[in-house]
């Protein structure tokens, strides 16, 4: 079999988005899974509404999420000699010809058209005119005005367009610019693309581009159109469903390997599986279980699946991630060691790296701001004794370990006569501010011996000033 070649070819007009970057994802994975290529393409014809800065900001999404493209990213604004070569060649194939009609006369056919309820076409005026090129010519395509063209779609089956619904469609417009379908297809062909998977926002478009292929003598790549993504009300997914931008979940605390396992999930299958590393994606992925159906974006799956990457992430690998959500809490941020015993106690909780960096605000702040409930449950006057005999213990250990911590929470038990809970939440509470939190050994051997006893204190002080108050 041939090399497989896919590509991704975003038009940067805007961010990259939540179902831009799972067709992305969809061709790399291919490629990736058939030891193909993976090429990047900018389709910035469309000069109004094109930047650099979408440009720049799609490259960084991908990255993101891990996307390596294998040849580009090519520029089709900087193209433009090579779609002029392709489109003489099909000049001189006689499959396309000039058209001098002018903007009146085409707005005439339109009106008259409409008036008799029939598709605005235009009518050949100047099909077997011989025109050359002049001031105000277009380049129309000869199309068929009889038959059907057909997409043999690997995902949606056979489509059929009947050819009369066509018309000479422009390939060049006066000022030389050429028109989209004329780009995609030169470019398809000349990157040596043979597999196009894309948005079935496209199938429309994959007709022309049939028979340009076939005017240009070349072999059709295999197609495939995924049914968009869609919103929780089953409309396409927009801006008012929540963040479609991708790398507004890396800003929201979603790892990379999540958002591509869920967008992968959101259009493909594989028997009951949901969770997936991006090898056994790479492994697994295959066009045959691309859905029919379309895929709802919900972020409550998404947010659980992230949970499920974190916890199954290597602290050591999170680190680096977690620490611009540190600084954002504004954490004095400590030594790396330190932040991955942290992500240790975390991992298992927190759905969101943002979640994580704030639930670990007791790891990095002194001053612990105790709940309003919290305190009045556990910060009382009974307290005070176990706390107190608790420092004592604290104070003449030797070393921080879980064990030995273990042995000294239990001589106060035996000490105060009580159960090791009644012990174990004020501490809790002294420590974190909260009822729940991350094993109470752990917590302590991480948050370390002279920062645990200072905030027993100034626990044991609080409730001294209750009392006083009371
Ligand atoms: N530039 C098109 C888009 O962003 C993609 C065209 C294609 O895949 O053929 O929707």
């Amino acid at each position: 079999m041939d090399t497989i070649i896919t590509r991704f070819p975003p038009s940067p007009t805007g961010y990259l988005h939540v179902g831009g970057a799972r067709t992305a994802l969809f061709n790399w994975l291919y490629a990736r899974h058939t030891g193909g290529k993976f090429v990047l393409r900018i389709e910035d014809t469309d000069v109004q509404r094109s930047t650099q800065a979408s440009a720049d900001a799609i490259f960084e999404a991908l990255e993101w999420l891990g996307i390596d493209w294998d040849d580009g990213p090519y520029f089709q604004s900087r193209r433009f000699p090579v779609y002029e070569e392709y489109i003489q060649k099909i000049i001189d194939s006689g499959n396309a010809y000039y058209c001098s009609c002018s903007a009146e006369k085409l707005e005439a056919m339109r009106a008259e058209a409409a008036a008799a309820g029939r598709n605005p076409k235009y009518d050949g005026t100047c099909r077997d005119k011989g025109l050359s090129k002049g001031e105000n010519t277009v380049v129309r395509f000869k199309a068929p005005f009889m038959g059907t063209t057909v997409i043999e779609d690997v995902v949606k089956g056979s489509i059929v367009f009947q050819n009369s619904e066509l018309d000479d469609f422009i390939i060049q417009r006066s000022d030389g610019l050429p028109i989209y379908n004329l780009a995609v297809v030169v470019d398809d062909i000349t990157m040596g693309i043979n597999t196009v998977i894309r948005g079935d926002d496209h199938v429309s478009n994959t007709p022309k581009q049939i028979l340009l292929y076939k005017a240009l003598g070349h072999p059709l790549p295999t197609f495939g159109h995924v049914p968009m993504v869609l919103g929780n009300d089953r409309t396409r997914l927009s801006k008012r469903h929540g963040a479609t931008s991708v790398t507004a979940y890396r800003d929201m605390g979603y790892l990379p390997e999540a958002m591509i396992n869920y967008l992968v999930r959101l259009g493909w299958s594989y028997g009951d599986q949901e969770f997936f590393t991006r090898e056994e994606l790479i492994e697994k992925f295959s066009l045959e279980n691309i859905g029919k159906s379309a895929g709802v974006f919900d972020m409550e799956k998404l947010q659980a699946l992230n949970g499920d990457h974190i916890k199954a992430a290597p602290p050591a690998k999170l680190v680096s991630s977690l620490i611009p959500f540190l600084k954002a809490e504004g954490y004095d941020i400590r030594d790396t060691a330190y932040i991955e015993a942290v992500i240790k106690t975390l991992n298992i909780r927190s759905k969101t790296l943002k979640e994580m960096a704030a639930d670990a605000r007791f790891y990095f702040e002194d001053t612990v701001v105790y709940e309003e409930e919290a305190a009045k449950k556990f910060l009382k006057a009974a307290s005070l004794d176990p706390l107190k005999a608790l420092i004592k213990e604290l104070e003449s250990l030797g070393e921080f370990s879980e064990k030995a911590l273990e042995d000294a929470f239990k001589k106060v038990m035996e000490q105060t006569n009580l159960k090791l809970g009644k012990i174990a939440q004020p501490v809790r509470v002294a420590l974190t501010g909260k009822t729940a939190s991350p094993g109470i050994f752990e917590i302590i051997e991480i948050i370390g011996r002279e920062r645990v006893l200072s905030r027993i204190r100034k626990a044991m002080e609080f409730i001294e000033r209750r009392k006083e108050n009371a």
